[in-house]
């Protein structure tokens, strides 16, 4: 539709903005334009007007998909009556399950909308679902399940969506400080892969569990990465607040998909992000049977699905007080290691690992890290990247060229970063106080004492 015929469709809808059908007719032109963000605008209009309007409800999900907003749209959809569902309503539904993941239910609708109405087949969506279109028999056609597809690559179009298996260029001499975790890891991991014999000669193997918490930004993420890369094997990375999201329904087999993935590349490590989304205190948790999850990720640990030998399965949190206590068992995450705000020691190995291969002047590391108490090493990248910021900022409105960063530089732009670690601590110090059980927080409560 050419610009002036919109304008004039526009000017209609402001002269008669109660006419549902002429609101519809712009918003479905919009969507066509691949206007999106103003189409969802005008659905959004008609369907205060006539809240029943199944054709808007499915425009209006429409508008979500073409803006990755996936979820919207998938609630649109379910908010509506499934007798109503149009053959098109269920192959969007298709296309939004599938973008976020959850093939099995792509794959139901897509079926379900075939079958309506056999047009709507659509042989690059089928093939994306691991699915073909058949040949044509009386009443339309079918479909079939590829018979070369097999369970593996089902997994792989699956986990395709939201897991990536991937190298990590990052070593432990990337990390400053954390030199507890990093020992942790040397003897269940890098030292049993090397030396086996030795190993093995006392019944130990390579692998287990550590689970890691503490405040945000502090290296939890950047050990893991390193830990892959001084093994030289794959990282597996997964965020549980995402499994919970996306998986719904169907989280138990893919959890299991994930450990087969570490354990097929072994050895591996597995990064569990957001371990506390676990946590059977949560109200969520069991609103949404997430009871089974964990005794599925329980199993797992174990081993009782598969063999975790050469699997280091790293789990991080910032919430360890929610996290399922049955974690704590030995032989699941019987390492439990608090990974505090780096020291005077490792922040200033952080800055010197931060400003190495950029230019600049010599820099008394030291000095600045006696003057960023309270940073994690999040915010010590913050100060780095600041500084780097206004150094480009001066030199393009010099004109000059590149001058190195100094000491002078580092230090304003520390002065400008807040520390973020204080605020964790103020919760922590309360569970550390009244719900410590088994001596669970008591390094927490010894680095809150040691600042006092
Ligand atoms: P967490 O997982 O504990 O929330 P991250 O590992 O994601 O924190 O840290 C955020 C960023 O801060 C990292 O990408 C890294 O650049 C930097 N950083 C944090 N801790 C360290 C450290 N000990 N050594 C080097 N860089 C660090």
């Amino acid at each position: 539709m050419a610009g002036d015929a919109f304008d004039a469709l526009f000017e209609a809808v402001r002269v008669s903005p109660d006419n549902v059908p002429l609101r519809r007719h712009l918003a479905d032109s919009l969507l066509a334009a691949n206007r999106a963000g103003e189409a969802e605008h005008e659905y959004r209009a008609a369907l205060k007007l006539a809240p029943d309007d199944d054709g808007c409800a499915v425009g209006l999900a429409d508008a979500f998909f073409r803006q990755g907003r996936h979820q919207e749209g998938l609630a649109v959809l379910e908010s509506r009556p499934p007798a109503a569902a149009s053959p098109e309503a269920r192959l969007l539904a298709a296309r939004l399950h599938l973008a976020t993941g959850a093939v099995a239910d792509a794959r139901a609708c897509y079926l379900e909308a075939v079958a309506a109405s056999p047009t709507l087949a659509d042989a690059d969506l089928a093939d994306r679902l691991g699915m073909r279109a058949g040949a044509a028999v009386a009443g339309g056609p079918t479909l079939e399940r590829d018979p070369d597809l097999d369970l593996d690559d089902d997994l792989d179009i699956d986990l395709a969506v939201d897991i990536e298996l991937v190298r990590s260029d990052v070593t432990f001499a990337d990390v400053g400080g954390m030199e507890a975790v990093k020992d942790e890891v040397r003897i269940k991991i890098l030292d049993p892969v090397q030396r086996p014999e030795l190993f093995s000669a006392f019944g130990k193997k390579a692998g287990g569990g550590i689970l890691m918490y503490g405040p945000p930004g502090c290296g939890k993420t950047h050990l893991a990465k390193a830990t892959a890369g001084e093994l030289g094997g794959p990282f597996i990375a997964v965020g549980l607040h995402e499994i919970l999201d996306m998986w719904i329904g169907q989280s138990e087999r893919k959890l299991h998909d994930v450990f087969e993935r570490a354990r097929r590349n072994a050895p591996s490590v597995l990064f569990f992000d957001e371990v506390d989304a676990l946590g059977a205190s949560r109200a969520d948790m069991h609103a949404s049977g997430g009871r089974h999850l964990i005794n599925q990720f329980l199993s797992e640990l174990d081993g009782v699905e598969g063999d975790n030998e050469s699997v280091l399965v790293l789990a991080a949190t910032n919430a360890p007080w929610y996290v399922d206590s049955a974690f704590r068992r030995p032989g699941r995450f019987d390492q439990i290691l608090f990974v505090p705000p780096p020291d005077q020691a490792a922040r200033a190995a952080i800055l010197r690992i931060l400003c190495t291969g950029k230019p600049v002047e010599a820099v008394d590391y030291d000095h600045l890290a006696a003057r960023t108490d309270g940073f994690s090493g999040a915010d010590l990248e913050a100060v780095v990247d600041r500084a780097i910021e206004a150094k480009l900022r001066a030199t393009m409105r010099s004109g000059g060229g590149v001058s190195p960063l100094t000491a002078k530089d580092l230090a304003a732009a520390a002065r400008s970063v807040t520390p973020s670690t204080r605020e964790w601590f103020a919760t922590a110090r309360n569970w550390a106080t009244h719900a410590n059980a088994g001596g669970t927080y008591d390094d927490v409560l010894a680095w809150l004492e040691r600042r006092h």
